[in-house]
């Protein structure tokens, strides 16, 4: 019999639950991976690192498996015609794939599921992309969790060594079947991509990048703890890129920091359950997707500033922790957590915009968009989420930016123009007396933005478009 098994957001050949199920149970196993021209033709940009990012770890996947004896059919298509297509031109009995909780592609592979069944061909998918999934972790009374902590509790006691361990992937390669001898894949260009500067910032694509990454961050984990707010600093893994496209196995970043225990490994593997805790979330109440998870915060009146959406935007806030995470998001496709959730309250509590407003504008930016986390992040920071930031606490932009940046180092590496205001004024320039701000080489209004927006005013525009709630939330 034989079986293939279609890639998505697992790129590796290890430690791969579908691969690892079709190997087990098919003497000839086919690979393949589809650039879904439903997802790609959707994007707002044809210079995209997230597909440059794909696309060379698909071109490294495929020469995995060929070391092994298999190899990569690679297509450009509708995977949901591409795939029964394939599947019935090479005559396999089944379909595996990995389990994706996103609305969209859990209708997409409904759909492939019944185009296959009406051709006689099975479809089972598996976890593999969390350590829990749906209704694995639930409350005592059998309900989804909505707040964390208990959740996180509840997830660590039903952890068992079986959770963590590794798909043996290579125990049963010898299964893997060779593709038509003129399969090869498509270049970026022949996909309709150009390339973006992920070369040029160093993200490293594919396994090879992923493990980098790993033996760098493990090195440094038992520090998380105390470095992880700091955005100047290398505190962070970096691994969020590699963990949405599956070219690193979340059961052995899990296991890794489960293992090693002490304060930094133990808040690392709580942010791994935050990731897990985000898509249960997302399947039990996909309606998070638009809405509020809290529907009476759909209520809220945002204001509707293009102006100000465009400062945020740009980083043009005159607030300059607010507009060096911008300008990093920008260049880069990353931003730091802290930054994150400082600029998500910027946009929703300071410029009173509409958090599916950034939500959107992170999910064309971010090369670790990932649907769940992004919209729970959003909603957590606009109080309209489950286990939310309360809507009464709002972040000072200036406070924060003293706290976790506190020499400006990371607000001067985006912000060349404030390279030469003194420390003390670096997190509001705009208090810098005229003369000072002279000799410093930036004049606020003419080097670098006045603030759009006075925090304090901000602050109670937000209590009272907030009032609404009151005694509900
Ligand atoms: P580390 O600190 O090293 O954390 C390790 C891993 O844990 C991350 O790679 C990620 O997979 C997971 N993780 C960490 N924090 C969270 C969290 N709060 N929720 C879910 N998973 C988490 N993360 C995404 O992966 N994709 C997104 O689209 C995304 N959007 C966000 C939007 C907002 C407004 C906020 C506040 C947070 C968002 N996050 C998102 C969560 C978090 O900011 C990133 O995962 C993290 O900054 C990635 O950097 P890292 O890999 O160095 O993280």
């Amino acid at each position: 019999s034989s079986a293939l098994v279609w890639f998505r957001r697992d790129l590796r050949d290890f430690d791969h639950a579908a691969l690892y199920h079709a190997l087990k149970t098919h003497r000839r196993v086919f690979c393949a991976f589809v650039f879904d021209s439903e997802i790609l033709d959707a994007l707002p940009s044809r210079a995209d690192r997230r597909v440059e990012f794909i696309h060379a770890s698909v071109v490294e996947l495929d020469a995995a498996l060929r070391a092994r004896g298999g190899g990569l059919i690679v297509r450009h298509g509708p995977a949901r015609d591409v795939i029964p297509a394939l599947a019935a031109a090479l005559q396999v009995n089944a379909v595996f794939a990995n389990r994706d909780y996103e609305p969209q592609a859990i209708a997409r592979d409904a759909d492939v599921a019944e185009r296959l069944r009406v051709l006689g061909i099975g479809f089972s998918d598996f976890k593999d992309q969390v350590v829990f999934e749906k209704s694995e972790v639930l409350t005592k009374s059998s309900t989804p969790f909505s707040v964390f902590t208990p959740y996180k509790r509840a997830w660590l006691a039903a952890l068992t060594p079986f959770h963590l361990k590794a798909y043996p992937v290579d125990k049963y390669a010898a299964a893997l079947a060779a593709p038509a001898p003129d399969e090869r894949v498509p270049s970026l260009a022949e996909i309709g991509f150009e390339p973006t500067n992920l070369g040029e910032l160093g993200i490293a694509c594919g396994m090879a990048g992923g493990r980098v990454l790993v033996d760098d961050f493990m090195k440094r984990i038992d520090r998380y703890k105390r470095g992880r707010d700091f955005p100047a600093r290398k505190g962070v893994s970096y691994l969020s890129v590699h963990l949405r496209f599956g070219t690193v196995s979340i059961r052995e970043l899990a296991a890794a920091a489960h293992a090693r225990g002490g304060e930094g490994a133990e808040t690392w593997l709580s942010e791994l359950i935050w990731r897990d805790f985000y898509f249960q979330i997302l399947w039990h109440h996909p309606r998070v997707v638009g809405g509020s998870f809290r529907p009476e915060f759909d209520r809220v009146a945002w204001d509707a500033e293009p102006g100000l959406f465009a400062a945020w935007c740009e980083g043009r806030t005159g607030y300059p922790i607010v507009d060096a995470a911008m300008r990093q998001i920008n260049h880069s496709g990353y931003m730091h957590n802290r930054l994150r959730m400082i600029v998500a309250s910027f946009l929703t509590k300071d410029l009173g915009i509409d958090w599916r407003e950034g939500e959107k504008y992170f999910a064309d930016q971010l090369n670790d968009f990932d649907l769940a986390a992004n919209n729970g992040g959003w909603q957590w920071a606009a109080s309209t989420g489950c286990d939310a930031q309360p809507w009464f606490r709002i972040f000072n932009p200036v406070t924060q930016s003293e706290k976790f940046d506190p020499e400006g180092a990371f607000i001067r590496r985006y912000l060349p123009e404030l390279a030469k205001v003194p420390d003390k004024y670096i997190h509001a320039p705009w208090t810098l007396p005229p003369i000072d701000q002279k000799l410093a080489g930036c004049v606020i209004g003419v080097d670098y933005p006045a603030p759009v927006v006075d925090h304090a005013q901000a602050r109670e525009r937000t209590l009272a478009r907030f009032g609404v709630l009151k005694g509900e939330a």
